[in-house]
């Protein structure tokens, strides 16, 4: 049988990984967040110094892509998978705001872009999928089944975003957070290499005011449907 896709892209701060997480575990596919994926490979960067503060990447981290190896191994009592580089789990360390500050600089590169795209690629001859990112369904899986495309406004992603952070008791301002949103989102929907953008048939989801469950009940009937 066909290995089913789905994607959901959109922008920071929406909310994507709670509906794919939640999907998944629904319908029993895998999740992969295609995020945690950028955020390693800057995690990297930042570590030996390919990344300068105000964003300027050094080609070093082109040179050694060849060394850079992520996987998601799967955590039972969380039911998904965490992000390791090479070997290290570094879920926790990838969700910093100083992370969040540069990830989007480190995307702009095609050859990471290439690189991770065609590990994404592979998952999907595996198993089925739901996938989250930005460019899940119009360039890595410009077919798949399912494509969702989530967004709300910059203020209540940044309330959300603030929230999660303070309560893992990170040292954030919600100014910084604000800006972090809307910055991002500039960065990644004006980058020459996959923009984020809408695709022409995935359905447009604004969860500015909608609940968790609202939301779930919503786009679940969506799939439901569309899998019947
Ligand atoms: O989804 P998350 O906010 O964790 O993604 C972090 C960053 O990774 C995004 O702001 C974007 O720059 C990059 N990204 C991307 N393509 C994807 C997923 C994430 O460029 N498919």
């Amino acid at each position: 049988m066909k290995n089913i896709i789905i994607a959901i892209d959109g922008h920071s701060s929406t909310g994507k990984s709670t509906i794919a997480k939640q999907l998944a575990k629904k319908f029993e596919f895998v999740y992969v967040d295609t995020g945690a994926m950028y955020r390693a490979v800057t995690l990297y960067a930042m570590q030996n110094g390919f990344v300068s503060e105000n964003g300027d990447v050094s080609d070093g981290l082109i040179h050694d892509l060849d060394n850079i190896h992520l996987d998601f191994k799967f955590n039972k009592e969380l039911g998904y998978g965490e992000m390791y580089l090479n070997d290290v789990n570094v879920e926790r360390e990838i969700r910093t705001i100083e992370v969040s500050n540069k990830v989007s600089f480190v995307s702009e590169i095609s050859a990471v872009r290439k690189k991770l795209v065609q590990q994404q690629q592979e998952m999907g001859t595996k198993s089925s999928l739901v996938m989250d990112g930005r460019d899940i369904g119009t360039v890595v899986y410009p077919n798949a089944d399912i494509k969702l495309f989530v967004t709300a406004s910059a203020q209540v992603r940044a309330e959300r975003r603030y929230k999660e952070l303070t309560q893992k008791g990170d040292q954030v301002s919600f100014d910084e957070i604000l800006e972090n949103v809307i910055t991002r989102d500039h960065i990644d929907s004006s980058r020459k290499d996959s923009p984020l953008r809408k695709a022409e048939d995935a359905i447009e989801i604004d969860n500015s005011n909608m609940t968790m469950d609202e939301q779930f009940e919503l786009i679940s009937n969506l799939v439901s449907e569309k899998l019947s």
